[in-house]
């Protein structure tokens, strides 16, 4: 540093010389610490942030798991409550909450499931559809009614399927329900279509359900024709009674000998009609089961031997030769001893009445493991094939003619049916046209003791 003096001129120089390597080595003394204290600074601040992240993001990420997989369906989900803050809180409720959802769940699908199985076990079918026309819901019971493996149908394509074609639609308005009656292969099933509603929509689909109704209508049916064939068969006794009485009222009475002639006829038909009032009344007794046995021993072979001497009569005016083969060992069995003779006699004149002359009628027994037989065989005209199961219906006559020509009501193997059924045995018929027919009543050898004929 210069050194000047009044005017100016540098009259000396000081000189000062300083050794720097002190300072030098504390300044980076300075500097290694300020480093380290940074270096420390950070790892801390990086310690902390660790730790404070576990504390505060851990449970959101937990939380964010729990109510992905509660979204996903996983309704089990129960997360660690670590502390009492706002997120413990957050984290309790969440746990409240998944538990709740899981009881709702769980009591919605007890009360489907209950459903499910109600719907399942109903015998009656239960189609639903929503108000687009798409199938919701099908039972088992739909599937077999409308003898299909599986259902995929629309509402129209359903209607379209099964030619239901009586005013039934999607919307059918305020409508209550609508019945109708469509078959299904030899079935008959009835529909009634009911329009539900949700809280939301005024429509929401259409319940169908199916019933079976084929018994129902058989039923039906069957008293319908039994209605007629009642009528029919009192009809034309009734006629000729009334033409024949016109005619003697209007003069035939003078002539004895019509008159006579007449009067034989109007008596003769008044007897069928007596017959077949008599019949009506034994089937209507069994039909509401008022039928009372009066069950005694019945030892066969006397039995069906006397059976023959009451018909042969009728047998040898057609020359036919009616006989029975006594068994050898003598049954004895236990019925209604009038009913069961009804029923062996209805049998015998049947075969009369159906075979030519000269034919022959062989009643014989047999046995097997559970039954005692009694048959009745002939060489008659015999029953074709599609007949044979028919015969024991109400009114079934192979050839209504020559049945009725012959005094038969056709309710007579049809009584002999219950009768037979009502000792717990059977009564069937085999047969080949034009050769003859066999008749068998079957009486189980259990039953064969004595026992209370009363039917309940
Ligand atoms: P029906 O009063 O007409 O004899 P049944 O009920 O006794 O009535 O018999 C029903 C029908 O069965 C008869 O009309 C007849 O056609 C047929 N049938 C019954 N027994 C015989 C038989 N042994 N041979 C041929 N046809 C028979």
């Amino acid at each position: 540093m210069p050194v000047k003096d009044a005017d100016g001129n540098i009259n000396y120089i000081i000189f000062t010389r300083l050794d720097a390597t002190d300072m030098k080595n504390s300044l980076r003394q300075t500097t290694k610490t300020i480093i380290i204290a940074v270096m420390l600074a950070l790892l801390l601040a990086a310690i902390m942030g660790f730790v404070f992240s576990q504390t505060l993001t851990r449970p959101i990420l937990e939380l964010t798991k729990g109510a992905k997989n509660l979204a996903e369906g996983s309704l089990n989900q129960k997360i660690k409550v670590r502390s009492d803050d706002e997120i413990g809180q957050l984290t309790a409720s969440f746990n409240n909450m998944a538990a709740k959802l899981e009881k709702n769940i769980a009591d919605m699908s007890k009360e489907k499931n209950k459903l499910e199985i109600i719907l399942h076990n109903m015998t009656d079918g239960v189609l639903s559809f929503d108000k687009e026309g798409e199938l919701i819901h099908v039972n088992s019971a739909s599937m077999d009614m409308l003898e299909v493996n599986e259902l995929h149908l629309t509402f129209s394509q359903f209607i379209k399927k099964f030619d239901i074609n009586s005013g039934v639609y999607l919307d059918m308005g305020p409508e209550i329900s609508q019945k109708v009656n469509f078959p299904v292969g030899n079935r008959f099933i009835n529909a009634s279509f009911s329009p539900y509603s949700s809280e939301t929509e005024k429509i929401a689909g259409v319940v169908v359900v199916l019933q079976d109704i084929t018994e129902q209508k058989k039923l039906d049916d069957m008293r319908k024709e039994f209605v007629a064939n009642v009528s029919h068969e009192l009809r034309t006794p009734l006629t000729t009674v009334k033409s024949y009485t016109e005619t003697l009222l209007e003069g035939a009475l003078e002539d004895t000998e019509i008159a006579k002639e007449f009067l034989g006829i109007v008596n003769s038909e008044a007897d069928r009609m007596a017959f077949l009032v008599r019949d009506l009344l034994q089937l209507s007794r069994f039909d509401s089961k008022q039928v009372q046995l009066d069950i005694t021993e019945i030892p066969l072979n006397a039995f069906l031997e006397e059976t023959v001497r009451q018909n042969k009569i009728h047998a040898e005016t057609k020359e036919q030769n009616l006989y029975y083969v006594p068994a050898k060992k003598d049954v004895i069995l236990y019925g209604d001893r009038d009913r069961i003779s009804q029923v062996i006699n209805n049998i015998v004149t049947n075969a009369i009445k159906y075979s030519l002359p000269k034919a022959e009628i062989r009643i014989f027994t047999g046995e097997d493991a559970y039954y005692y037989k009694i048959m009745v065989k002939d060489t008659g005209m015999g029953i074709q094939r599609e007949d044979l199961p028919r015969i024991f219906e109400r009114f079934y006559r192979v050839d209504k003619a020559r049945s009725r020509a012959m005094g038969g009501t056709g309710l007579g193997l049809a009584i002999a049916k219950e009768i037979m059924e009502s000792h717990k045995g059977r009564l069937t018929a085999e047969s080949e046209y034009g050769k003859g027919t066999t008749m068998t009543m079957w009486f189980p050898k259990e039953q064969q003791e004595p026992w209370e004929g009363e039917i309940l």
